[in-house]
């Protein structure tokens, strides 16, 4: 046999033996055995499923004065973010939800514990939703509401995790979907809040290079806190939901330019004389011209949706 034989069986040989590798590698893949989920994994996954629609979605829900916004992730996991005040659960929330055939809540939290935010609660909590669990703002100011504690014991009894967040704390939000981060950037552990308002939860729901910031009714002593204790940088998003029903005590100058956002969604009715004028050109005078802004009072219902490149809107007005 001469070299150049040699050096071709050579090759075969180790063509072979890439082959043989390859095909062991892919058996020994096919027949190992899944790892058995929990139930409450398989029916995260069902539910994942029947959502899925590749980008991330905020609903913002005309419940008039109060916060209720519904998030849907690219592989369809769900979340809502406040339930609005007394008496509106059945009639806007219970119906928005059944109309998007979501009878699943991955995760549920109250940004703080002012009635327009939880008065929902209770009746979403005893209805038959099922929950994956429940996250609220580790701190506190003043003395818990009667409402308030009953939710709590509410909680305590439920089957179902409850979390109590500072920032950075890790939780559920960390695997709510693999393609979304979402931080929690405030209350933060350091700081001592004297206003139910400045407890609340301050999300940053990030998809691609899109994004969305959740201030709940966090006022300037929150805002100030996280720029000046937290990463100022970590407040940039592209779609912000305005603190405290547009009030002129959230949306601070230094705030919103940390933010940087190219549009803003506010939910208000016409109660104490929201939205303020004042905050809306500020906004403005920030990179968020008045058509980017999208008010419930005036739109109704909002949907962002956010596809890792673009945010487009729809609304019910
Ligand atoms: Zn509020």
């Amino acid at each position: 046999m001469g070299k150049r034989n040699i050096k071709k069986l050579h090759i075969i040989l180790l063509l072979l033996l890439v082959a043989v590798i390859c095909v062991g590698i892919w058996l020994w893949q096919t027949n190992r055995e899944p790892a058995a989920a929990p139930s409450s994994t398989l029916k995260s996954q069902h539910a994942t499923l029947q959502n899925a629609s590749g980008v991330l979605e905020v609903h913002m829900l005309d419940v008039g004065h109060g916060d209720c916004l519904l998030l849907i992730s690219p592989s369809g996991a769900t979340m809502l973010v406040d339930a609005g005040d007394d008496g509106l659960f059945e009639e806007v929330i219970d119906a928005y939800l059944r109309a998007l055939d979501i009878d699943r809540l991955d995760i549920v939290l109250h940004t703080h514990a002012h009635a327009d935010h939880i008065g929902g609660m209770d009746a979403l909590l005893s209805g038959d939703y099922e929950i994956g669990c429940y996250l609220r703002p580790a701190a506190e100011a003043g003395k818990p509401t009667k409402k308030y504690e009953k939710l709590l014991a509410t909680l305590d009894a439920a089957d179902f995790p409850t979390y109590a967040l500072w920032a950075g704390d890790p939780s559920p939000l960390n695997t709510w979907d693999d393609a979304v981060t979402v931080r929690v950037l405030s209350p933060l552990p350091d700081v001592s809040y004297s206003n139910v308002n400045d407890t609340s939860l301050i999300l940053h729901v990030a998809y691609g290079n899109t994004s969305v910031l959740l201030t709940g009714d966090a006022a300037r002593a929150a805002e100030q806190a996280v720029l000046k204790y937290g990463n100022p940088d970590d407040l940039r998003a592209t779609l912000l939901k305005v603190g405290h029903h547009s009030s002129d005590s959230s949306s601070s100058k230094n705030f919103l330019r940390a933010v940087g956002a190219d549009y803003a969604i506010i939910s208000c009715g016409t109660d104490y004389k929201n939205p303020k004028p004042d905050t809306l050109k500020r906004l403005a005078d920030y990179g968020i011209p008045p058509e980017n802004q999208y008010i419930t009072l005036y739109h109704g219902t909002i949907v962002a949706r956010l596809d890792g490149t673009t945010i487009t809107f729809t609304t019910e007005k």
